[in-house]
């Protein structure tokens, strides 16, 4: 019988573009461990924002960003960031706050650093626990974390419809302004990786935008 590799999947795009929902589902159907790396630009803003470090001191950026201590928590098949041993809820991540200031601390280099090294270890979690692999979301994935991941894709949609997921969830997030500032910062910038497949999932349902990816997966793992 044919044994799967392990493989890295990476999905980049900008803020509602879907990458969630469908890296969701591609971990359950392939077994891979889900990461969620916007998840852990929000949950290190929370706690910036609740020490008083201002994304505008640098400095004390710096300085808070490399004391930081990073643990995983791995629930069902999604990988939990923890910050000094405790995961930061979602209610707290999700807060319009965070949604405001987070773009202005992921564009900071060393922000970007701290994180870069943990993420990367996230596969040999996936390993350890006997997963198939990894599939990662994020901005920067195909770029900068998984350059040679074994499949990247890009999606993007109309900023019309990436509003109306957002406000259907009962979100306020101001996305465009978002994107703008993921889009021109000067380090790992929101940008899709040469190589990529670009999905545009602005009239496609979850379901089509994970057959979409699960095509070529299946087609390499050998997974029914
Ligand atoms: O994916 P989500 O919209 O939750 O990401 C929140 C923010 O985290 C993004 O707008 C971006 O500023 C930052 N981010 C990033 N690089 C990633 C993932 C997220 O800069 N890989």
């Amino acid at each position: 019988m044919a044994t799967s590799p392990f493989i890295i999947v990476a999905i980049d795009g900008g803020a509602a573009s879907g990458k969630s929902t469908s890296s969701k589902v591609l971990a359950d159907r392939f077994n891979l461990l889900h990461v969620d790396t916007g998840s852990f630009y929000r949950a290190v803003t929370a706690e910036f924002l609740r020490r008083g470090v201002a994304a505008t001191d640098q400095p004390g950026v710096r300085a808070a960003a490399a004391a930081l201590k990073f643990g995983t928590q791995v629930r069902g098949r999604s990988a939990q960031m923890e910050i000094d041993g405790r995961v930061v809820p979602d209610a707290d991540i999700r807060s319009r706050t965070v949604n405001d200031h987070v773009s202005h601390f992921a564009a900071i280099p060393e922000v970007r650093t701290a994180l870069l090294a943990y993420q990367r270890g996230l596969a040999g979690v996936a390993r350890a626990r006997g997963l198939q692999g990894v599939v990662m979301e994020g901005r920067d994935i195909g770029s900068v974390i998984f350059p040679d991941a074994d499949f990247r894709f890009f999606l993007h949609a109309h900023p019309a419809e990436r509003a109306r997921r957002r406000a259907s969830e009962g979100q306020q997030d101001s996305i465009v302004e978002r994107d703008r500032i993921d889009s021109s910062r000067k380090t790992a910038p929101l940008a899709c990786p040469p190589g990529a497949t670009t999905i545009d999932t602005t009239h496609l349902t979850p379901a089509q935008v994970v057959d979409t990816m699960a095509a070529p997966i299946a087609a390499r793992t050998a997974t029914p």
